[in-house]
């Protein structure tokens, strides 16, 4: 039976990178999805935002390691991902808004992130044409000001996947596609298979496979891998709409979020990519949950209307294509990372939620050295946010 050091289930946000980081370490690794290639699961409906601008010190330090590897991507390993430092900007319209984004931002920058609170003028400087009284025949709202991140930014998650895949596989990697992990059998010991000591067995739809450590990196079905690993996880998926609209010249850099919450929509965010693309994204309310990725009717009206009341010269621009995916969502929003305890060799990333691209890269830096060393890369009492064993009544990141 073919042996490897790690299995990794799910060939996507989580598993793609943290597969070409263990390779760059020597192990022997192989990647299983039941899907036909690398990223075809929730990576690619992902509209690709990535920013180390939380609240949770744990997502802020492994976003800022993500940060880094996208922004050297190119230079290290020559692919273009279309990595953009735009930053994230989230404009205030109502006095609400001003007094949540001003007092998280205390908490930003006491953990040291590059955002600041900018007025109006300077956020039509950096959006220009946006609206500066929204909805001015309903007696609508005044644009106020609005926090800037300028470190943030965005990348292609098609780009990336590929990325990670080819470089994946030139270190070595394995990947098996068409292939659905059905079962996963305990074993006595956790070990690195090339030191000998017999970890889990995992069987498929075709072969089974043996590995001195399994990761469940499964995204939206992590719960029922789970459940093969014999642990119960709280993810349950909910769905969201994206979209992208016809090239046109570039005129914004920033990521955009528009956190007023309006009847059918909690918020939207989106952001002009560098051939010039929109691409887009709406949080419907209330949530969908469930597995469903059929487009529905109401998405692109309601977007619609959200991105033209803010940007109104945007009133002619064609959309080209829509598309529905999945945040596996845990209580809490925050995703778990995490060694079973009582099953050796059994190791968790799961539960993303809506963040899941931009963890990534420095998730699979973390896992590694989880992996390797025993440890996270993190230090362990921020890590443990990630905690399987946490109470998910006490901590609530913003659900986007
Ligand atoms: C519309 C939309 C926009 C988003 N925008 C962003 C964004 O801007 N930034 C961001 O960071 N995140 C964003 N996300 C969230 C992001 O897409 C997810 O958090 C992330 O892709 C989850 O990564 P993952 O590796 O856990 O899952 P996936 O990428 O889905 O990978 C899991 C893989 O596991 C495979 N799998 C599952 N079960 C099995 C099995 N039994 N056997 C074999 N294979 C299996 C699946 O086929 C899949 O390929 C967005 C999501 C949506 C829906």
């Amino acid at each position: 039976m073919a042996t490897y050091d790690v299995i990794i289930i799910g060939a996507g946000s989580i598993g793609l990178p943290t597969s070409f980081f263990l390779a760059k370490e020597k192990l022997k690794v192989l990647v299983i999805d039941e899907l036909a290639s690398a990223g075809q699961g929730q990576n690619k409906t992902a509209i690709g935002g990535v920013r180390a601008t939380h609240s949770d010190p744990a997502k802020i330090q492994t976003c800022q390691l993500s940060l880094e590897v996208f922004s050297g991507w190119k230079e290290e390993y020559g692919d273009d991902i279309h990595f953009q430092r735009g930053g994230y900007c989230f404009p205030a319209y109502t006095k609400a808004q001003e007094k949540s984004f001003k007092e998280l931002l205390v908490t930003q920058k006491r953990y040291g992130l590059n955002i600041d609170w900018l007025e109006a003028d300077q956020i039509r400087g950096l959006l220009p044409g946006i609206n500066p009284v929204e909805n001015p025949a309903e007696g609508g709202d005044e644009l106020r000001g609005g926090t800037y991140s300028p470190e943030d930014g965005n990348v292609s998650p098609l780009l990336t996947a590929k990325a990670f895949y080819n470089h994946a596989k030139r270190l070595g990697v394995n990947f098996k596609f068409n292939e659905k992990v059905m079962e996963i059998e305990n074993s006595s010991g956790q070990g690195l298979a090339s030191s000998g000591v017999e970890g889990p067995r995992v069987k498929t739809t075709k072969d089974s496979y043996l590995s001195g450590v399994v990761l469940n990196a499964a995204g939206a079905e992590a719960r029922e891998v789970g459940k093969m690993m014999g642990v119960e996880l709280p993810i349950s998926p909910d769905s969201h709409e994206a979209g992208v609209t016809e090239p046109i010249k570039l005129f914004f850099k920033p990521l955009v979020v528009d956190t007023r919450e309006i009847p059918g929509s909690k918020n939207i965010y989106f952001y002009q990519e560098v051939d010039g693309h929109i691409v887009f994204c709406m949080t419907p309310e209330p949530i969908i949950p469930g597995f469903s990725r059929d487009s529905t009717s109401s998405f692109l009206p309601q977007m619609a209307k959200r991105l033209i009341n803010l940007f109104p010269k945007l009133k002619n621009i064609k959309v080209r294509r829509v598309w529905r995916g999945l945040y596996p969502m845990t209580p809490d929003g925050v995703p778990i990372v995490d060694k079973v305890k009582e099953k050796n060799g059994f190791l968790l990333a799961v539960g993303f939620c809506g963040q899941g691209f931009m963890l990534g890269p420095g998730i699979a830096l973390n896992l590694v050295s989880l992996i390797t060393k025993g440890k996270p890369l993190l230090p362990e009492d921020i890590f443990k946010s990630f905690s399987l064993y946490r109470d998910y009544t006490l901590t609530s990141e913003a659900l986007k």
